[in-house]
């Protein structure tokens, strides 16, 4: 079995509806995981904002307006009447449902089942097209497989569990199509992985069923070398290390959901990123074989705000560490990079909700310092051989560049520098050329 995941643009237009058809048509058995077309979940997320702002008539004119966009999609994808009828009954049917919200008893549940739409509408097109043009597949609802635990984990047995079952109502079938993104929580009720989860899905539904391989369809041939948007002439990575793809992935490279290497790697199945407008390249291949010793990409995240907590308790002293880590854990909010002196530790951070009250602990424990607009530059490969070189041709490559905290030996796989975001173009194109 191949699990092969869509993004939303692969899905986003009705020409690309089409061509996706040519992708999964061979006889390979295989379950496709779609995101919803793109743009929706934004306008999804606009949508469940006005009514969480109390403005139901703008809520209603953007539902209107999205609901335009599906009906001209199915006008353009069906010629016949009855598949057109079929999904033009499924659009009335899940835009009314998106109607019948109203602020007056909007929360949190009722903004997840709106959340939801983009996926369930993508898949029902979808199938009801390859219907269209007498292929057979079969539609699994993710929200009888896909569920998350109280901590918000994937519940993995019960994912299996459920994904089995379900398959093994459809014996003769080989195509089977099924929503990203979507799951329903511990209390049974409409979730989702968090933006960009799709990928993640995918690899959840690989691991769940053992599959050969997981694919990652995108507009773009693989993961690059540096940053496209910002650096000239990047070039695909033929092939990466779980650890290494697991270390871009969560430092920048957009092209993959950090949380889809894991269960990809404990099930040791490779993935491959490919790119649906250039089907033929070879894109990325992500699997426990690296391609050999070396510098393979930088990538650049931003948004990282740097904390520094300088105390004259560290000295000497044990348990300092502990003590801050807890703080952090308490506020559930991640740190990225850590590095300690004597007498200070600084920390970053990329998710700020908590961040006062973060700080209002720390300053229990000594003079706290906040840096914002910050962006770590991760420079990923494999550096356990010859590891004689590397820090001096990267060091060398930002030399006029102020570099705010440096983090090496970590992994084998992973240098990261921290710098102010409005140095990050020229550190990622002086890397660049001094790097390849
Ligand atoms: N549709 C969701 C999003 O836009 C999930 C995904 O595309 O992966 O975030
Ligand atoms: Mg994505």
């Amino acid at each position: 079995m191949l699990v092969l995941k869509f993004g939303g643009t692969s899905v986003g237009s009705p020409e690309r509806i089409k061509a996706l058809k040519n992708l999964v048509i061979d006889n390979n058995s295989k379950i496709v995981v779609l995101s919803a077309m793109s743009g929706t979940t934004n306008a999804l997320v606009e949508i469940a904002n006005c009514f969480y702002k109390k403005k139901d008539a703008e809520a209603f004119q953007q539902i209107a307006d999205l609901e335009k966009k599906y009906v001209e999609t199915i006008q353009e994808l069906f010629v016949n009447p009855t598949h057109f009828k079929q999904s033009l009954d499924f659009i009335t049917c899940q835009f009314n449902y998106l109607k019948s919200f109203s602020s007056n008893t909007f929360g949190n549940s009722e903004e997840k089942a709106i959340l939801a739409q983009g996926e369930l509408l993508s898949t029902t097109l979808f199938s009801n097209y390859l219907n269209e043009t007498g292929i057979n597949c079969v539609l699994l609802p993710a929200l009888n497989f896909m569920r998350i635990t109280e901590n918000e984990e994937p519940d993995t047995n019960f994912i299996k569990e459920n994904l089995t079952k379900e398959l093994a109502q459809h014996n003769n079938c080989k195509l089977f199509i099924t929503q990203g993104y979507i799951c329903r929580n511990s209390f049974g009720e409409i979730d989702n992985l968090k933006r960009g989860g799709s990928d993640y899905s995918a690899s959840l539904i690989g691991a769940a069923v053992n599959a050969e391989e997981i694919q990652i369809w995108t507009d773009i041939d693989g993961m690059h070398n540096n940053d496209p948007r910002i650096v000239d002439n990047t070039k695909p990575i033929a092939q990466l290390s779980f650890d290494e793809a697991a270390e871009l992935a969560y430092f920048g490279a957009k092209i993959l959901h950090p949380s889809s290497v894991l269960p990809a790697k404990t099930n040791n199945i490779p993935v491959r990123l490919k790119n649906t407008m250039q089907p033929e390249a070879k894109g990325t291949l992500i699997s426990t074989h690296s391609s050999g010793k070396g510098i393979k990409a930088i990538a650049a995240k931003d948004n990282i705000t740097a904390i520094k907590i300088k105390s004259g308790r560290m000295l000497l002293a044990y348990g300092f560490l502990r003590k801050v880590f807890e703080i952090f854990e308490a506020y559930k909010t991640p740190i990225d990079m850590i590095t300690t002196s004597e007498v200070a530790v600084s920390v970053t951070i990329d998710e700020t909700k908590y961040l006062n009250e973060i700080i209002d602990e720390l300053k229990n424990y000594g003079i706290v310092e906040i840096d914002k607009d910050l962006s770590i530059i991760c420079v990923v490969g494999d550096f356990i051989a010859e590891s004689k070189g590397y820090a001096l041709k990267i060091f060398d490559a930002l030399q006029n560049i102020p570099i705010r905290m440096i983090s090496y030996g970590g992994s084998m796989h992973n240098v990261s520098m921290l710098v102010n975001t409005s140095d990050k173009k020229e550190a990622l194109i002086s890397l660049n050329n001094k790097l390849f």
